[in-house]
């Protein structure tokens, strides 16, 4: 039976399992606050959206992490059965043809984490909103 800590409502399996309690406020503390099994993959994709965006502030807006240049570039943030990717409605225009495998609706990429991450394509969402959004 799982626990539900009383104060933030997250459900984990051991009772009192430590975690960080609250709201994140930087990326660190959103990714410690998600399931161990779906760390990894979040810290792949902040990894490849540092190296694609390294003068972009790295910060939580919207509880979301968030990759800031000017105003906000593109946001991603952990579901239950995904990753979802927030490149804006255009972004998601502009590469429907090759997000044709993935479930992407209204600016909403949505990554499964069962399936490897499209490391070289994320990187080049990620440019082409730090090209139209950034300044
Ligand atoms: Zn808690």
């Amino acid at each position: 039976m799982a626990w539900i800590c009383p104060a933030c409502g997250r459900a984990f399996e051991r009772q009192g399992q430590s975690h960080y309690c609250g709201k994140p406020r930087t990326l660190d503390e959103y990714i410690d606050a998600q399931d161990e099994a779906v760390r990894p993959k979040l810290r792949e994709l902040r990894a490849i959206l540092r190296e694609t965006l390294p003068d972009a502030e790295e910060c939580i807006s919207w509880s979301m992490p968030t990759y800031r240049k000017g105003r906000n570039l593109i946001h991603f943030a952990a579901a239950k059965r995904h990753l979802g990717l927030y490149p804006g409605g255009e972004a998601a225009e502009v590469f429907a043809a090759e997000l044709a495998g993935y479930d992407v609706s209204k600016g909403t990429i949505r990554l499964p984490y069962d399936r490897e991450l499209p490391a070289e394509l994320i990187g080049r969402i990620a440019r082409w909103c730090r090209e139209a959004y950034g300044k």
